[in-house]
């Protein structure tokens, strides 16, 4: 089965090719024929494509929304230059996967898409305003150039943190705000932590029950989650992806009374302190250089740059904590997991977390940190660690196709 990933934001579409089915999941040999990046629709898009074994090429488009931008990967897809030789015509696309990104306290794991969950993506637009309204486009684009008739699975961000306990979602606020609106902890990156916790199980062969073990997803958005017999106990983003860790652009867990104390002190309405916190703080913030930590990682070693180094130390700092945290209010782990840009690329930065973890039985071993950069997975810690560490790449996109196809065939979601 020929299975489009699509990752719809309100400029942007994100798409993959994934060639799956039920046989190759089990046997691990799905395969991506493409993938690319749409930017900048509504005018002269840039698209970005990447076919296997082949060099990036980029191109523009006038592509004016989604539908037209969808048109044009099935029409690139189909086209020679694609090179894709399971492609043909639309008929070769055989289901449509989104990423949607808020699904509420309704939906708990990932669902064909009918008028009624489409209603109910609708009804969390209150949660995520800026981004389920572009996953609701994206499905409408793809409805109108494939039909009705074509399969569409939704796979939510929040759904693999609906497993949370009340005493782990609940803000200790008067309650009557989560009965009357809703307030909670939902957490997002669920497609991520669900993915290396399953992989992570590959490479142990253990059971889903047998997994008990956190998750660091390291990227641009940063979220730690403490998974139990392979379930998500607790993550650190909350109603919102601002809470927990430090991001690259977000601040995190900070005392709220801040966003009053700034907005009165600066002249700011509490909107302005928002974005603020979701675009100006965290490494950027810190720093006053950039949100990426490759550039202050080079910016603290080859130019001693102070606040690149308060930037990562604080980043590092929060990470760890989080961590005592879990092992703690979980009652222990077998293991870390570091994924994401950082987390799968940045030695450094997972040396520094685990730093001063030894008592708990974490003992990295540096030749295997260092090794495990550029998309390799493995252990990081050394033999006989009483709490081991890994790299595990994540792969998103490919959890999208799989639960699709699983949508599709009706096969179980709990795997
Ligand atoms: P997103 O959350 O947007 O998907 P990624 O998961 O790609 O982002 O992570 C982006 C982050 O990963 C950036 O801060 C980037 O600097 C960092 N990163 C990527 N490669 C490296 C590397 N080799 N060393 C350090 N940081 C890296």
């Amino acid at each position: 089965m020929n299975v489009l990933v699509l990752n719809c934001g309100s400029s942007t579409i994100k798409f993959q090719l994934i060639a799956t089915d039920l046989e190759r999941i089990a046997q691990n040999t799905d395969r991506r024929l493409a993938r690319g990046t749409i930017e900048r629709i509504g005018g002269e898009a840039i698209i970005t494509l990447v076919m296997a074994g082949r060099e990036a090429q980029r191109l523009t488009a006038p592509l004016r929304d989604a539908r037209a931008a969808v048109e044009w990967i099935i029409r690139w897809a189909c086209s020679e230059t694609s090179g894709i030789t399971e492609v043909q015509s639309v008929a070769d696309v055989q289901a449509v996967g989104h990423r949607v990104v808020h699904g509420g306290e309704r939906f708990t794991h990932s669902v064909l898409i009918t008028d009624e969950v489409l209603r109910g993506i609708e009804e969390c637009i209150d949660l995520a305003p800026l981004h389920n309204p572009a996953n609701i486009k994206g499905i409408v684009a793809a409805r109108e150039v494939f039909g009705v008739g074509l399969p569409q699975a939704a796979v939510f961000d929040t759904a693999f943190h609906q497993t949370l306990p009340d005493h782990a979602y609940l803000y200790a606020i008067p309650y009557q705000f989560y009965r009357r609106h809703r307030i909670r902890r939902y957490g997002f990156h669920g497609t991520s932590h669900r993915y290396v916790a399953y992989r992570y199980r590959q490479l142990r062969s253990i059971e889903r029950e047998q997994t008990n073990i956190i998750t660091l997803h390291l990227g641009n958005g940063c979220s730690i989650a403490a998974i139990r017999a392979g379930d998500s106990v607790d993550t650190s983003m909350g109603l919102t992806p601002l809470e927990g860790l430090v991001m690259g652009t977000r601040s995190g867990d900070i005392d709220p009374a801040i966003i009053d104390f700034i907005a009165v002190k600066e002249g700011l309405t509490a909107e302005a302190v928002e974005s603020l916190l979701n675009k100006q703080s965290g490494l950027i913030g810190i720093s006053g250089l950039t949100n990426d930590m490759r550039e202050l990682l080079a910016e603290a070693h080859e130019n001693d740059d102070r606040r690149a180094r308060l930037a990562i130390e604080i980043f590092c700092y929060r990470a760890r904590k989080y961590i005592g945290a879990y092992l703690a209010g979980v009652g222990g782990a077998d293991a870390v997991v570091f994924t994401g840009g950082i987390g799968e690329n940045a030695a450094e930065v997972r040396a520094r977390i685990c730093a001063g973890l030894e008592w708990l039985g974490l003992e990295l071993d540096p030749e295997r940190n260092e090794a495990q950069i550029h998309g390799r997975e493995g252990l990081i810690t050394r033999d006989g660690a009483r709490l081991a560490a890994y790299v595990i790449p994540t792969d998103e996109e490919l959890l999208i196709a799989r639960d699709t196809v699983r949508c599709v065939t009706g096969a179980p979601q709990r795997y």
